[in-house]
């Protein structure tokens, strides 16, 4: 007798199939197993999902079932919980089952047949203990690890209740609240340990891999002898197969990964930690536009163990939830040795004497205090967040600017190759000896980015070794990681870039660090720019004086015409808590996120007409609905780069006072919006982006 199954497969969403499939089986195969199934004249591969099939009236005649062709059963099945996790981010982030699921597995995974799949685990066995992409040459003796300072120990004291809450309550998620250099990596890596020593698997969450290497150096330096492995977008296919199947085998014990790690199979899981957990990477940005730090919340909860959220600035989100009680706040609440924070200066443009055409980004203090720690042999940072020589290329005879013929915005003037760039479409051109438009040979760089400021740098201070690191300067593999160590080996004097380095890195001979214009976040139409800049400020003001000794001596300058403005003069206490209380007030009288909630209906079509004609209808649909009585649906606007690609790109933004009552309206609007979608020819692509991160 054959019994119905139902099977997650990955079903276009255009398709609107967000449900499981049912399927037939001779035998019964246990939910969660891999099995490949046919869908139309293709062959899939499938998740058997867990809960009935389809009984009843609604349910398929039993003639109109395929069979499930194979089972890959030399895998143990994926947990119940594994499938309750892919279950709500489908739910949520309002895709389908079958997309999510398949979507967060390895590539690979999803092409084996059972016969390919045997031999790879085979193959695994050959080498047990030793999981590939983990470069730990010779283990070298371990260090001791520190001593915890007080308030070091106080924290762990807590985690450790949590780590060992009975089994049937979840702890709350613990925001771990302190400034760079506090000591909160030392307290994940001794969490991981109290939880690897009660059997269970750990899972550290990092924003980007490459960016974190020291990261990544000191686990496996303090966890020497226990299999760790990572999973990030940079592993080769079978690099990413090899790690996932140590986890989910239970192998590996220790995980290090991006975003899509929060979907790693860990059967054995104890504790969850997400480092710098405000950062915006953490949202997935296509797709299924999920957060991992909120689906890290979500699978601690379900899996009842802790997880840790660490930050110097926290989002305002998690912020708001530790004020009301339903995180833990836990502080660090200085560095580690009393080093002090660099001493903040804010340096006010408005005192410039005005020219005509002021040509450098560097005012001469400035220039000043980096030539003073030139001759101390110390090094700084600059960073301006544009990359290439100039925004823009411009004829003062007619006017014309090198605007992208494809996109509303202007191609970036590339001195090094000579090229006009879009970094919107990638659009690239060499730069014209003349006006396109009227044949002035005179066309000059309007403004500047991360090249001309090494120039001038360059230029101003002769001797110095100035380098640049910035998405140009990193494109091969490995030149980021060579750049970094000839740093941290003190071969750069001045090191310029935009914010790539202004993350992580543990930078020992930095004094003085620079931030050369970052007004214009404070202008944005988008509300989430402060909170950005102000993290961004703060953690690059925690790359000077890591090292204790030089802390006093330490600096941050602030490049502002707006020296007054409230965020700078929070910046200048370091005063984190400060910041949060202003900006949490606004958003309470505005009404925004963590008051609200919000969700974007994206449209992109040739023409604006017909994005907003799709949008309108949405719109016009979903308010005839006694459910979006509470809500607010906002008239469509133009994204902030209208077209890219010769693509129109409109948004609408839904708001809602509660979560439950927002996803009660989408529930109802995305059948609708997939029905819409078939009416409206001229729609190229829509998509729902839930609690989105740019407005
Ligand atoms: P954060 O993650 O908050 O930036 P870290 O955990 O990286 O802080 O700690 C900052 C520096 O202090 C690191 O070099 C770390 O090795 C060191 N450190 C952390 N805890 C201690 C401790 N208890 N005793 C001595 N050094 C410590
Ligand atoms: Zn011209
Ligand atoms: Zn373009």
């Amino acid at each position: 007798m054959s019994q119905r199954l139902r099977v997650a497969v990955e079903a276009p969403q255009h398709s609107g199939l967000s449900a499981p499939l049912d399927y037939l089986s001779e035998q019964p195969i246990a939910p969660g197993s891999l099995v490949r199934v046919p869908l139309g004249r293709r062959e899939l591969a499938g998740i058997v999902w867990p809960g009935a099939a389809e009984e009843g009236a609604a349910a398929l005649d039993e003639a109109q079932l395929r069979p499930v062709l194979a089972v890959l059963d030399a895998l143990p099945p994926l947990s119940k919980r594994w499938c309750e996790l892919v279950e709500f981010a489908a739910s949520y982030y309002q895709r389908s089952i079958g997309e999510v699921a398949l979507s967060v597995l390895p590539p690979q995974l999803r092409e084996l047949s059972p016969e390919q799949l045997q031999a790879r685990l085979k193959k695994l066995d050959k080498k047990p203990k030793k999981p590939q992409a983990e470069a730990s040459p010779e283990p070298a003796p371990r260090p001791e690890p520190p001593t915890l300072s007080p308030d070091q120990a106080l924290v762990l004291a807590r985690l450790d209740e949590l780590l060992l809450t009975p089994g049937d309550t979840a702890p709350p998620p613990v925001l771990l609240y302190g400034v760079t250099g506090s000591g909160k990596t030392e307290v994940y890596l001794r969490a991981a340990e109290h939880a690897l020593s009660q059997g269970r698997q750990v899972l550290v969450l990092v924003p980007e891999i490459n960016l974190t290497p020291q990261l990544e150096a000191r686990l496996a330096e303090r966890f020497a002898g226990t299999p760790m492995v990572s999973l990030h977008s940079a592993l080769t296919p079978a690099q990413r197969l090899g790690n996932w199947l140590q986890a989910h085998l239970g192998r590996a014990r220790l995980v290090l990964g991006t975003r899509l790690a929060v979907f790693a199979s860990l059967p054995e899981l104890g504790l969850i930690a997400v480092d710098e957990e405000h950062d915006p990477s953490y949202k997935q940005q296509d797709g299924a536009r999920y957060s991992a730090r909120d689906l890290a919340v979500y699978r601690a909860r379900l899996e009842k163990v802790p997880v840790i959220l660490g930050s110097a600035t926290p989002s305002l989100e998690s912020w708001q939830h530790a004020n009301t009680g339903r995180y833990l706040r836990l502080a660090l609440p200085g560095r580690i040795g009393g080093g002090a924070l660099p001493r903040v200066r804010l340096f006010d443009m408005n005192t410039l004497p005005r020219r005509k055409g002021v040509s450098t980004a560097l005012s001469p203090p400035l220039l000043a205090a980096l030539r003073q720690r030139l001759e101390a042999g110390e090094q700084s940072l600059v960073f301006l967040n544009r990359r290439g020589y100039a925004p823009v290329l411009h004829c003062a005879e007619c006017g014309w600017k090198s605007e992208c013929p494809h996109c509303s915005a202007y191609r970036v003037f590339h001195k090094a190759d000579r090229t006009l760039r879009c970094h919107h479409c990638g659009f690239s051109q060499r730069v014209p000896h003349e006006c396109p438009d009227c044949g002035n040979q005179d066309i000059a760089p309007l403004g500047r980015g991360t090249e001309q400021l090494e120039e001038q740098l360059a230029a101003a201070l002769p001797g110095a070794r100035v380098a640049r690191i910035d998405a140009d300067t990193t494109r091969l593999k490995g030149t980021l990681e060579s750049q970094l160590q000839a740093v941290h080996e003190g071969e750069v004097d001045i090191l310029v870039g935009t914010q790539m380095v202004t993350k992580g890195h543990d930078f020992r001979r930095i004094t003085l660090v620079a931030a050369i214009n970052p007004d214009s976040a404070l202008f944005s139409g988008d509300f989430r720019a402060p909170e950005r800049l102000f993290a961004l400020l703060m953690q690059a003001a925690g790359r000077a004086g890591r090292d204790a000794e030089q802390a006093a001596r330490s600096e941050m300058w602030v490049q502002t015409w707006h020296p007054e403005h409230a965020l700078y003069r929070a910046l200048l206490q370091h005063d984190f808590e400060a910041f949060a209380r202003s900006q949490l007030a606004e958003r309470e009288s505005a009404g925004l996120p963590p008051y609200s909630h919000l969700a974007l209906l994206r449209a992109e079509a040739r023409t604006a007409e017909a994005a907003q004609a799709f949008l309108s209808a949405a719109a016009r649909w979903a308010q005839a609905l006694p459910e979006a009585r509470d809500l607010m649906i906002y008239p469509p606007v133009p994204m902030s780069v209208a077209r890219v690609a010769n693509m129109e790109r409109l948004q609408m933004l839904v708001e809602s006072p509660t979560r439950g009552a927002l996803q009660r309206l989408l529930w109802l609007w995305m059948p609708e919006l997939h029905a819409l979608k078939r009416e409206h020819r001229g729609l190229q692509r829509w998509a729902v982006d839930v609690d989105p991160l740019a407005i």
